[in-house]
């Protein structure tokens, strides 16, 4: 039967798990080889790539298998074949079985890493794709957008798989409804890893699309179920339902930022899905948008989202609505489902002048809504007569607008035998049968491939002790690990030539009780690079040997793209003297950077002629930004030039949660007077998505800017003592304050107090 295979191949034997049948299969070793394999290939033919790292191969299986004999590709032992550098997978054909194949290390060069699809005209058919990993196989430009796993044709399954860590524009894994060839696909999902996808602070942050807007009246029919998504937490959407007919069905959502969004198309059925939020912020579950959508026995567990990240979530629609907008929710079924201690049941959210369209025929019956105190969690922002409540349970009051649908009743916790709390009422647990055979990271994926956690705590690995001198941090740093604490042991100073690249997750940190000075010669004493990540404390950063020239910074991203987010965090530092010259940053961001945090407490900043940061560099006003969440706490800041911080995220796009942005008991003395501030005030902040500023005092500063733009912003400004001379001014086209504004312009007030940890600064009454 391998009659046609070249003398240069060597033949294996493989014992198929199922049985007695022995069947030959083709060892190759390369892509010519492969190649070779694959016009030869008949039904039943095994095709098995050898141990090792296949680099920079592009693959296309092509062949016509059978239901009884399928053509297989398949790898020689599982792990121990990678395809690296610019490597891709094309299937086209039927009967098609891809196993064992993992993408590291790389990123494919076309906008494809798995393709059911040779080209538009030739799809795969009844094939599948199994125990595959995909594991940050990330382009390196940030915005330059590709997919992972794509699947055109019909009747094709993806399951076992491992999909971890996307850092790049594009969804995770898409179903293709774009030709006749592709609708009505029978396609099914199931037991998949989809491992933890970082914040992309843009759209196209999705783990999973099924469809897009032009096609999202087609019939889908692809099933989704029994896959686990942890910590998928792109953008808003976990999951973007963009056709019609599709199931979701009994999949985890573990601690995800987002919510199963059914963003178009109609008749998709929720069901048993489980959310477990565990309190993590902007953790969300369902949002019902459209016609005929089925939402019942799905479980939420400490889901904190808000707004379009809610628990549940129910939309206004546009009036004749245009594909790509909002179609009016009608018909919809929301039972059986169960919520414990999440915060936002949001009905007709996003009503303005243009979703006008209120929820029609629709029901909302037999759900269960447990929390620990009586704060309300419904939000009504338009009519909901065309809901029908009934039957409904609660643990305390709800809403005067929907109490009739409710009956209220005490209830407890108990956990189940899957591990989920569930009330429990007048001594009988309400849904024993909710979910009965939930996915586990465990149980879904490979069991070959590690699930383990990649990112490293600042902490986590050794402590390097580091003597005063000329360098001696700059080589700490070089050979420190991820995880490794540098503990400057002298009370001297730190000197650098040179810059040392933060290319991991570093703590640099004094010893208690002595106060080292950090001092360096180039323009930036550190600078995070991809992969980053930067802890300091219990130092002082003098500029005083900075070179005497414009835009220096003591901390600078890399200006290249960065794939992979950082984070940021300094306590107790100080930072003086960065006055050399002008526009000297005390953090200094660049385009295609983006940090998940940017943590400030207990630090002083004085004599600083730029800004301690400026968070503004994406201009392109499409709705990205430079840092996710950005904290200012009990921190003084005194003769800065330029403004303390800037955050920019213009255009309407609503697919994010951030920027995020939490000022609280800090002073502000003498800000944003340089003649260089081209932002012109103290605090600039455009677009941002949530803004606490309080507890604060600025005496002698700019006016306090803040632009909204689009999604609701919440604004909190509370207990600020501000001198004369600084204003709040609030512009923008959707002004939306949670919060109170509140202001004191009582300048005999103005008293500045030394922040640190035990005296807090505070607002004096
Ligand atoms: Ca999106």
């Amino acid at each position: 039967m391998e009659k046609k295979i070249l003398f240069f191949l060597s033949l294996v034997t493989f014992v198929m798990p199922y049985g007695l049948i022995a069947q030959e299969s083709t060892l190759v070793r390369n892509v010519e080889e492969f190649d070779k394999a694959v016009q030869l290939a008949q039904a039943g033919t095994t095709i098995v790539l050898a141990n090792g790292i296949w680099k920079d191969a592009e693959l296309l299986l092509e062949g016509k298998g059978t239901a009884e004999k399928p053509i297989k590709l398949t790898v020689e032992d599982k792990g121990k074949v990678t395809l690296e550098g610019q490597s891709n997978l094309r299937l086209a054909g039927s009967y098609l079985h891809v196993e064992g194949l993992v993408f590291k290390n790389g990123f494919t060069p076309t906008s494809e890493v798995i393709s059911f699809r040779k080209n538009n005209n030739t799809l795969a058919y009844h094939s599948r794709v199994t125990e595959c990993v995909i594991d940050h196989y990330s382009n390196p430009e940030r915005h330059e957008q590709d997919s992972w796993l794509v699947l055109y044709g019909k009747n094709n399954r993806v399951d076992h798989n491992h999909l971890e860590g996307k850092g790049n524009i594009g969804v995770t894994l898409t179903v293709r409804l774009n030709s006749k060839n592709s609708v009505e696909n029978n396609h099914i999902i199931e037991h998949n890893y989809f491992g933890p996808r970082p914040t992309l602070g843009s759209n196209g942050g999705e783990t999973l699309r099924i469809g897009t807007s032009h096609y999202s009246m087609e019939n889908s029919k692809t099933i989704v179920r029994n896959n686990y998504f942890d910590r998928c937490s792109g953008e808003l959407e976990i999951i973007s339902n963009k056709s019609c007919q599709n199931t979701f069905e009994n999949n985890v959502f573990y601690e995800s930022e987002g919510t199963l969004t059914l963003r178009h198309g109609n008749e998709t059925t929720v069901k048993g899905n489980v959310f477990l939020g565990n309190r993590k912020p902007n953790t969300g579950g369902i949002r019902v948008i459209n016609g005929q959508q089925t939402v019942s026995d799905n479980y939420g567990y400490g889901l904190t989202g808000f707004r379009f990240r809610g628990a549940l979530v129910v939309m206004n629609g546009v009036p004749n609505s245009p594909l790509n907008r909002y179609f009016q929710v009608a018909d919809a079924v929301i039972e059986n489902n169960v919520f414990v201690d999440s915060d936002q049941i949001q009905l007709c959210a996003g009503s303005d002048a243009e979703r006008s369209a209120t929820p029609i025929h629709s029901v909302f019956k037999n759900n269960t809504f447990y929390r620990k105190g009586p704060e309300k969690i419904f939000t009504i922002y338009d009519d909901i007569s065309g809901i029908k409540f009934d039957k409904n349970t609660s643990n305390y009051p709800v809403l005067d607008a929907v109490k009739k649908g409710f009956k209220i009743k005490k209830m407890n916790l108990i956990e189940d035998e899957q591990g989920l709390m569930m009330p429990v009422i007048n001594g009988k647990m309400i849904r024993p049968d909710l979910a009965p055979t939930l996915p586990t990271k465990r149980n879904v994926g490979t069991d070959w491939y590690s699930k383990e956690d990649k990112r490293v705590a600042f902490g986590s690995g050794k402590v390097i002790p580091v003597k005063a001198g000329i360098n001696t941090l700059y080589d700490a740093i070089n050979i420190a690990r991820a995880g490794d604490q540098l503990l400057l042991t002298e009370d001297g100073t730190y000197e650098m030539s040179k810059i040392p690249l933060i290319s991991r997750s570093l703590t640099i940190k004094a010893t208690e009780n002595i106060r080292p000075v950090v001092l360096w010669e180039k323009k930036a004493a550190f600078e995070i690079v991809n992969g980053g990540a930067l802890s300091l404390e219990g130092i002082v950063f003098d500029g005083e040997n900075a070179p005497d020239y414009s835009g220096n910074a003591v901390i600078r991203t890399s200006r290249y793209s960065m794939n992979q987010n950082y984070s940021l965090k300094i306590v107790n530092c100080d930072f003086k003297n960065l006055d050399v010259n002008h526009s000297f940053d005390v953090i200094k961001v660049f385009k295609n950077t983006f940090a998940d945090a940017i943590y400030i407490a207990d630090s002083q900043f004085e004599n600083i002629s730029g800004n301690v940061m400026a968070l503004d560099k994406e201009t392109d006003d499409i709705g990205i930004y430079n840092a996710q969440n950005v904290s200012l706490l009990h921190c003084n800041f005194k003769n800065i030039g330029g403004a303390v911080i800037s955050i920019y995220r213009g255009g309407k796009d609503e697919s994010t949660f951030g920027p995020l942005l939490n000022i609280d008991q800090c002073s502000f003395q003498n800000i944003g007077f340089g003649s260089r501030n081209k932002l012109q005030s103290a605090i600039k902040l455009y677009g941002a998505q949530q803004i606490m500023i309080k507890n604060s005092i600025f005496d002698h500063s700019q006016n306090i800017k803040i632009h909204l733009v689009v999604g609701e912003p919440i604004v909190e400004i509370d207990h600020l003592n501000l001198s004369p001379h600084t204003k709040i001014e609030m512009s923008g086209d959707q002004p939306y304050l949670l919060g109170t504004l509140y202001q004191k312009t009582k300048p005999e007030e103005i008293r500045l107090l030394k922040g640190d940890k035990n005296q807090p600064l505070g607002y004096q009454n």
